[in-house]
């Protein structure tokens, strides 16, 4: 017992705190109605438990921050570029590195200078600002996920998975000489934060290499993805997740990794590249637009975090106990009645809102419902995934074509909430469960063209 408990301990304390803010009933109905009835509206001083995102919102180490302390701030040739280019390089054994502000910023490089008009980008599930900047650049986002992924009950260990079939069909048909590039999300996060197997990436990396197709690595979660695959894929059993995820990179041609999850930092994200001549056309691109290819648009103190945190992301007993804590997150909710996709993943859990609260249709966005009731009565914050983000609605906001599912995302900052913080949002969530049937639909207000969730203005009907 004590053993067990110790291997999923923590492999930290905490040694800096932050406050956090409790509102009464009525003042987070009255910072709802000000917030148009949408948590990305709502300030984060008015918000109790925060997972909105795990997107740099985990907490640093005191090794981190003595790195920043010593930090290299020169234009040029910094000494901390070269700390975090040689980390990085060592992890992911890619000659060219090119650091950049954030992962978009990655894609808008790599897609922009190695994308034609015309062409297709294939993935198991591009994340929204891939799929957005696929269309920047002229190209066309297919998602061929595997056929697992639709049933979310089913425990099948690798649900990311692209589905290899489909991947080969499109790559030999009539569309097969567009296809500008296969590119592979780990872990899925537009699709339950489900992990893909080594030997899902290895077949679609030959694929693509058959038909002289470039492959990459969207490699945000590259850690979680890779302790996934040591507890889930028996040929690697007893592995280092380090030697797994590099060898994941060794696969590719090469990566964007966004940095803001599994670099264990708030700002940063890198390119990784084999081809010299594809590397000079995109350090000439980031050059203009982001920053000389020494910093990219980073300080070097977020250099310096970023080294330290890609050390402290791969260590067994940081994963295992993350791994740990969500998933007592998880068997939490679902004891209480509430089922979440299953298995669990790491980065986040997804509630079925669409099966808690039947008594509302797609057109009253169940997820966006169960999402404001979470910060209604418990300060909670998170984001919906259904027919409000996913769906196609008509000019008058009526929903043309639903989502698949209707989920909130319960996204888990890195090294931040503790199990006590965890048993008050499952506690939370159990009451909502008991009165199920009175939590209101809503309709849309007001929307913008693009980017729906972020900026639309909703209301409860009553
Ligand atoms: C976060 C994320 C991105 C974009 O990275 P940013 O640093 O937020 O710009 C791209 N792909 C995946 C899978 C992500 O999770």
């Amino acid at each position: 017992m004590a053993k067990d408990l110790a291997e999923a301990l923590p492999p930290y304390r905490t040694k800096v705190v932050e406050p956090i803010p409790f509102l009464s009933a009525q003042e987070r109905r009255r910072a709802m109605d000000d917030a148009g009835f949408n948590p990305f509206g709502l300030r984060a001083d008015q918000v109790t438990i925060d997972l909105l995102s795990d997107s740099g919102t985990g907490a640093t180490s005191a090794e981190q921050e003595a790195a920043a302390a010593r930090s290299d701030e020169s234009y040029a040739g910094a000494r901390s570029w070269f700390r975090f280019r040689d980390e990085v390089a060592d992890l992911t054994g890619y000659p060219h590195i090119l650091p950049v502000h954030q992962g978009r910023a990655g894609e808008r490089i790599v897609f922009g200078t190695l994308l034609k008009p015309g062409q297709i980008c294939v993935s198991n599930t591009h994340f929204d600002t891939t799929h957005a900047n696929v269309e920047l650049a002229g190209a066309q986002a297919v998602d061929l996920p595997c056929p697992e992924a639709l049933d979310l009950d089913e425990p099948a260990p690798f649900k990311g998975n692209i589905d290899l079939e489909r991947l080969a069909e499109v790559l030999a048909g009539p569309d097969g000489h567009r296809v500008g590039l296969v590119l592979m999300t780990i872990t899925n996060n537009g699709l339950g934060a489900q992990p893909v197997s080594m030997a899902n990436l290895r077949a679609a990396a030959e694929l693509a290499r058959r038909h002289g197709v470039p492959f990459f690595l969207d490699a945000a979660r590259f850690a979680e993805n890779a302790w996934l695959i040591t507890q889930r894929e028996p040929d690697h059993h007893g592995r280092s997740p380090r030697d797994v995820a590099t060898e994941a990179f060794g696969l590719a041609d090469g990566c964007i990794a966004s940095l803001k999850k599994d670099g264990l930092a708030s700002i940063g994200a890198f390119i990784g590249l084999r081809d010299a001549e594809l590397h000079a056309r995109c350090e000439a691109n980031l050059i203009a637009t982001e920053g000389f290819s020494t910093y990219g648009g980073l300080a070097g103190h977020d250099l310096e975090r970023l080294a330290q945190g890609l050390r402290e992301v791969v260590e067994p007993a940081y994963l295992r106990s993350r791994a740990a804590s969500t998933a007592r997150l998880a068997a939490m909710i679902n004891d209480a009645g509430v089922d979440t996709v299953q298995p669990a993943g790491i980065h986040a859990l997804y509630l079925n809102a669409g099966r808690l609260l039947p008594h509302l249709q797609p057109h009253q966005f169940p997820g966006h419902a169960l999402g404001c009731q979470l910060y209604l009565d418990g300060g909670i914050r998170c984001a919906e995934v259904g027919s409000l983000y996913l769906g196609t609605l008509d000019d008058q906001f009526r929903v043309v074509r639903p989502a698949p599912f209707e989920l909130v995302r319960l996204a888990i900052p890195r090294r931040v909430y503790t199990d006590d913080h965890f048993r008050y949002v499952a506690a939370v969530i159990s009451d909502i469960a008991k009165r199920a049937a009175e939590v209101p639909g809503y309709r849309i207000v007001s929307a913008p063209a693009i980017l729906r969730p972020f900026k639309v203005r909703m209301a409860p009907v009553e």
